[in-house]
This record gives C-alpha cells, sequence and structure tokens, in this order.
C-alpha cells in the first residue's frame, strides 16, 4: 500500500493550502462581491467536503466497517468537544488580549485552524489508503479551499488589507495542512490496523463541519433551495472528476 512517498503527501497538502490564497485573487478585479456569491461559493465548498468525505467512507469500508463507523464518531466527538473548548475561552479574560473584538478574532482563527487540522488529517490518511484517493481527496479539499480564502479576503480588503496580505493570510490559516497531512499519513502507514479508523475519524470532523459551518453561513446569504442545488451540483461535479481519474 505503500505507493506515495512521504515528500508526495507533504506537497499535496501545501498545494491544498496554497490553494487557499486563490481565493483572495477576484479581489484583484472587483472590491465589492455579494454576500450572495460568497454564500454560493460556500455551498459549493460543502459540496466538495461531502464528495470527500464520501470517498473517505468508501475507502474506510473496504478495509474494515466496523473500524470506519467507529471513526466517524471519534471524529465527531474530537470535533465537537474542541469547538467547545475553544467557545468556552471565549467567555474568559485572556491575558493581554481585551475587548469583545479580540476574543471574537481567538475564537474564528481557533476555529480556522481546527477545521484546516482536521483537513490535513483528511489528506494524510486518504494517502495512507493509496495515491488514487489521496489525489482525490487532495483536489477535493484544494477546490473546497479556494471559497474558504475568498471568505478570508472579503472580511479583510474592505477593511483595508492588500490583496496579497489578504492571499498570505488565507494561506497562513491553512498550514495546519502540510503540517499535520504527514505525522497523519506515517502513522496509518505504520499503525495499518487505524487506517479504517483514520479514514472514518477525518470524514466524521469533515461531516459535521459541513452541517455546522458551511451549510448555515451559505443559507444565511442565499436561498435554501438554491443552496440545496449548488451543493449537490458540486458533490455530483466532484464524484464525477473522480470517476474521470479511475477511468
Ligand atoms: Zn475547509
Amino acid at each position: 500500500m505503500i505507493d506515495t512517498p512521504v515528500l508526495v503527501v507533504f506537497f499535496a497538502a501545501l498545494v491544498t493550502a496554497i490553494a487557499t490564497g486563490l481565493g483572495a485573487l477576484p479581489l484583484l478585479a472587483v472590491k465589492h462581491l455579494s454576500p450572495r456569491v460568497l454564500a454560493l461559493a460556500n455551498a459549493a465548498a460543502a459540496g466538495l467536503m461531502l464528495a470527500a468525505c464520501y470517498g473517505l467512507i468508501v475507502e474506510g469500508f473496504a478495509f474494515d466497517g466496523r473500524r470506519t463507523l467507529a471513526g466517524i464518531v471519534a471524529g465527531l466527538v474530537f470535533i465537537v468537544a474542541a469547538g467547545r473548548l475553544l467557545h468556552r475561552h471565549e467567555n474568559v479574560s485572556v491575558a493581554e488580549v481585551t475587548g469583545a473584538d479580540a476574543k471574537r478574532i481567538l475564537l474564528i482563527v481557533g476555529i480556522m485552524t481546527l477545521h484546516s487540522a482536521a483537513e490535513g488529517v483528511g489528506v494524510g490518511v486518504a494517502y495512507g489508503g493509496g495515491r488514487t484517493l489521496g489525489d482525490f481527496i487532495t483536489a477535493a479539499i484544494a477546490l473546497h479551499n479556494v471559497p474558504e480564502g475568498l471568505a478570508i479576503s472579503l472580511v479583510m480588503v474592505p477593511r483595508g488589507a492588500t490583496v496579497v496580505r489578504a492571499a498570505g493570510w488565507s494561506i497562513f490559516s491553512s498550514l495546519p495542512q502540510p503540517l499535520l497531512a504527514v505525522p497523519a499519513f506515517l502513522f496509518v502507514l505504520v499503525f495499518q490496523p487505524w487506517l479504517p479508523v483514520g479514514l472514518g475519524l477525518a470524514a466524521g470532523a469533515m461531516f459535521w463541519m459541513v452541517f455546522a459551518e458551511l451549510i448555515p453561513e451559505a443559507n444565511e446569504e442565499a436561498q435554501p433551495e438554491t443552496v440545496g442545488i449548488v451543493v449537490t451540483l458540486s458533490f455530483a461535479l466532484m464524484l464525477g472528476v473522480q470517476t474521470l481519474l479511475e477511468a
């Protein structure tokens, strides 16, 4: 099963991080994007994420269904518990940091890092399942990161940041991906029985993110009916790409 060098895993996860920076580029052309465009971009990101979950779960079941299911539940528990921990700190006054704004920023950065960490683990364990799965998950997460970079840039650029700066921060927000992909990859290679658990874990955490973060955000600024259409189409499109890769 070791058909992927460690360096490839690192660069794949680096590509997903850099893709986040591409989200800043539309702001070179237009300074103001309607919130609806961002909402629909988030919906597309949700569909890509669901396609990644699907790929991880199918592969996990090919190894061991029960372990994959255990992983899904563990991933859910992990992401919810970690998120709660972050929210609890919101109400505690942190030394040197004052004001609700600073806390809000810390919370957002914390959630983004957690989110990105789950995706990095996803890339790493996917390569543990084989090169094809790894490439598919990398493509899905990289594409999904573009609207996330756009979201970050849409907050920064209208407040005076340059597009380059916004792109830099977008990439920075995704740096947990290359940093965590390699250890996750090595872990499931060495401890093979844990591979389906890891695949399920990444899928469980990302599944929660789709319904707790991306879709509610999309529904705020776009019609749920339209959001549903975009999510389903982007899911189908990504699986179509997978079919082409396998052909
Ligand atoms: Zn993401």
